[in-house]
């Protein structure tokens, strides 16, 4: 939006859901991917059920060209998102949570990465799944809070972002945070 006097602002609609990210009808969609890009459970296994082969394609091809020891933990990268209404997935690695070692700036740069990633596609619209607080022990309240203060922060032009909650914990979780 351009403001006389102030020039070019940028304004981020967050908004959260509940429900499933797969269905999201949005740019982009995240996917709380493993390292190896090759699937996994929980979001990454929904994306890839719900997404068909072609998004795993992409990910081999990356894994050869690109990241043959692995997308290293806080670093994003992009495939077409298959049969999903979206139109890319954005695979990031969150941090497995640690209790005597303080992950957080990994799981902030999860957020930052994946928006850097939507901007060079020119995705407007992406949603979020609550990254490493599935299978990987984040508490969620420190989660969401971390999802929510790094995605307002970033400097992006992704207008519309939107964490998907999948259970009424993760939603509360995001409520409070916001
Ligand atoms: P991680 O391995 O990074 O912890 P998970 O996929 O295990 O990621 O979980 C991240 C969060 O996403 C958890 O809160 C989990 O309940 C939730 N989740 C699982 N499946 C879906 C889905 N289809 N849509 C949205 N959120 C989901």
């Amino acid at each position: 939006r351009f403001v006389p006097g102030l020039g070019t602002i940028l304004c981020m609609n967050i908004t959260l859901v509940r429900g499933d990210i797969t269905e999201q009808d949005v740019d982009a969609v995240v996917n709380a991917a493993n390292s190896s890009l090759l699937g996994g459970g929980g979001v990454d296994g929904a994306i890839h059920r719900r997404g068909g082969p072609e998004i795993l394609d992409e990910c081999r091809k990356l894994r050869a060209s690109h990241y043959g020891g692995g997308l290293p933990t806080g670093q994003a990268v992009a495939t077409t998102a298959g049969r999903l209404p979206a139109r890319w997935v954005i695979h990031t690695v969150g941090p497995v949570y640690s209790a005597s070692e303080d992950r957080s700036d990994l799981l902030a740069s999860c957020y930052r990465e994946s928006l850097r990633v939507a901007d060079e596609l020119g995705a407007a619209s992406v949603a979020f799944p609550a990254v490493s607080a599935g299978i990987y022990g984040w508490p969620m309240d420190d989660a969401a809070r971390i999802a929510v203060g790094t995605v307002r922060a970033a400097q992006t032009k992704v207008a519309d972002a939107r964490f998907v909650l999948f259970d009424e914990d993760a939603y509360a979780a995001f409520e409070r945070a916001v």
